[in-house]
């Protein structure tokens, strides 16, 4: 008798553990529910927004909901009156998020470009145009070593220019693939806009333009190859097995930055915001990190999805960051540009933490006014008839950005003295940078650091190793425009 309660025991036990490690329900059902009032999509609502998290709600965009149900919720929504329709049964929940996501086909629609389809149109405009755009490589992928690519435009893009440089780039997140679209728009208007576009005219005539349409190379071919829809991290091979693209392998590229690396995401392989081994520890990091090297930008944004929000560099323990007045002025005024999807006003703005994204690094080890925007709400793979209006919005927010490089700000043309050579020295405003923030440089191969500033005086450091160091305590900087300075150094 002893021996079957034992038994029972264990039985129950390890039900009682079931139930723990499985508390939401097996959801073998996608339901698709219509015309969601406004209500139900906010606080306590059925489909509050908040719950879109990819567990219940797979999509909520302006009152159109697919979910996953049980059979007993699915008919708890039609008794609440609710339009709650069946689209698909299935045992595989991958097979569900295809169908919620890729539509009917369950693959992606053709509005969605794949990475050689970006590929080959930029090849084409730069075929047709080799003076406005050039390819470069920055890096290869982590898992299947496929080049990363980056494209420079300027009315002269044969060459590097001594101008202010400004970076867009698209999908450190697989999923998110309106990034990727959003650059490959803005290349295309860039080239063909020149010379019968005036404000495109402009912006090529006086800047140069930096695209990175996909950093996340191997993560995006596995969304956009119908692979997985909600793919999110790089492709690696995490445990070793030989086996990729399932989930939970992948590394996070936007948790591997090295600036408070350790803060940031999980070190739970399993977890969705993996951060990897180490900082940098992913290839599409160390390509980023290239491009860092390769030129210095005054401004850079990174497209993600979802939320119709633009996150700045930062809120750290209450403390905003040292430029902050001149992050926030650009920040609003980009968001202020960019129309929310339900035409109720446009993006917000917040400042992000200071933990191994892509936007603490670039602008406190860099010195880049670094955001990023996250567009469209409610889904990451959007309806292909949202798409359109998306990237038009996107596309006025990156216009903003480019005006926004034309200053105000301090341009220090650094060089030795003697010989006339520009130098790579530190340029720096001990009123405004704190111990938050390294250093800034002028580069070596121009002598030049930019810095976009408010009008007004500055306290402006100069110095290198070997050289006497210049201090300039009332630097003026005009209303408008970048104001020049050089300063020579002496050596010692
Ligand atoms: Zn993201």
């Amino acid at each position: 008798m002893r021996k079957p309660l034992f038994a029972l025991l264990i039985l129950v036990t390890v039900l009682g553990l079931c139930a723990q490690a499985n508390e939401s329900p097996r959801r073998t059902l996608l339901v698709e529910v219509r015309d969601i009032p406004a209500d139900e999509q906010a606080g306590e609502g059925v489909f509050a927004y908040n719950d879109y998290n990819r567990k219940r709600i797979v999509s909520l965009v302006r009152n159109h909901a697919m979910i996953l149900a049980t059979p007993e919720e699915a008919a708890a929504l039609r008794d609440q009156g609710f339009s709650a329709e069946v689209i698909m049964e299935s045992d595989d929940e991958l097979t569900l998020y295809r169908r919620a996501l890729y539509g009917p086909t369950l693959k992606p629609d053709p509005v969605y470009h794949t990475y050689d389809q970006i590929l080959a149109r930029a090849a084409a405009l730069q075929a047709a145009h080799p003076e406005l755009i050039q390819r470069y490589p920055i890096g290869e992928t982590t898992q299947f070593g496929r080049t990363i690519y980056a494209y420079r435009l300027s009315n002269d893009a044969t060459v590097a220019q001594d101008r202010p440089a400004v970076l867009f780039n698209g999908c450190h997140h697989a999923d998110e693939v309106l990034g990727a679209e959003i650059v490959l728009a803005l290349m295309e208007k860039l080239v063909a806009g020149y010379g019968s576009d005036p404000q495109v005219t402009h912006w090529l005539d006086t800047l140069e333009i930096h695209l990175v349409p996909v950093v996340n190379v191997d993560g995006h071919h596995y969304v956009l190859s119908g692979h997985d829809p909600r793919w999110r991290k790089n492709a690696r091979d995490v445990n070793g097995d030989g086996i990729t693209g399932v989930f939970p392998e992948g590394v996070d590229v936007n948790r591997g930055y090295s600036f408070n690396w350790a803060m940031g995401g999980t070190s739970d392989p399993g977890g969705a915001s993996f951060r990897g081994a180490h900082s940098f520890s992913e290839a599409e990091n160390r390509a980023m990190r290239n491009l860092a090297d390769m030129r210095q930008f005054v401004l850079s944004i990174s497209y993600h999805s979802q939320g119709e929000v633009i996150f700045y560099p930062w809120t750290w323990n209450g403390m905003a960051a040292p430029d902050d007045k001149v992050i926030k002025r650009i920040a609003t005024d980009v968001a202020g540009r960019i129309a929310r999807m339900d035409g109720e006003g446009t993006y917000a703005i917040a400042p992000g933490g200071p933990s191994s994204q892509s936007y603490p690094w670039f602008y406190g080890r860099r010195g880049v006014i670094d955001m990023i925007i996250e567009t469209g709400k409610g889904s990451h793979l959007f309806p292909p008839s949202d798409v359109p209006g998306i990237l038009a919005e996107n596309l006025k927010g990156t216009a903003a950005v480019l005006d926004n490089a034309a200053g105000p700000g301090l341009s220090v043309k650094v060089t030795d003295a003697g010989t006339g050579a520009p130098l790579s020295a530190e340029v720096w405003l001990p009123r405004i940078d704190n111990e938050t923030v390294d250093r800034r440089h002028s580069d070596a191969q121009f002598g030049r650091a930019r810095r976009l500033l408010d009008p007004g005086e500055y306290y402006l450091v100069v110095s290198r190793e070997d050289y006497e160091t210049v201090v300039l305590p009332g630097v003026s900087v005009a209303a408008e425009g970048w104001t020049e300075l050089e300063v020579k150094l002496i050596r010692r």
